[in-house]
């Protein structure tokens, strides 16, 4: 077996969180003497993502459709349900402003129409 020179041991180093398979094509060594190598050194060869967006490496899978970590995603997430919040406080706020003008506008309506009859009354 060819001895590890220190480019491809700080290549290992740096690369283990891509996998022995990754490491192994990038040397141009067997994946057993990758996972070999590995081991003497003590490195995982787990494999590990990084998120795009928080740019933390995690071994549990990024989201498919956002691209990055559990964690980003929940956040992402949790942004949009505070923006409906706001959205739908603010539609309720109009909603319950333009019930009461109207309202203001009906009682006003009908407030102008008694008077009328009554006016018309009393002249006769
Ligand atoms: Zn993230």
């Amino acid at each position: 077996m060819r001895p590890w020179s220190t480019r491809e041991l700080r290549y290992l180093e740096e690369h283990a969180g891509e996998g022995a398979g990754a490491v192994a094509e990038a040397l141009g060594r067997s994946t057993d003497s990758v996972e070999w190598q590995a081991r003497q050194c003590g490195l995982s060869l787990r494999k590990r993502r990084q998120c795009p967006n928080c740019g933390r490496w995690t071994f549990r899978p990024l989201n498919r459709i956002s691209g990055w970590c559990i964690e980003c995603t929940k956040e992402h997430h949790m942004a949009d349900l505070a923006e409906q919040v706001v959205a739908m406080r603010e539609e309720a706020a109009r909603e319950k402003r333009n019930d009461r003008e109207r309202q203001r506008h009906y009682s006003a309506k009908s407030r102008a129409k008694k008077k009328k009859n009554s006016h018309g009354k009393s002249h006769g």
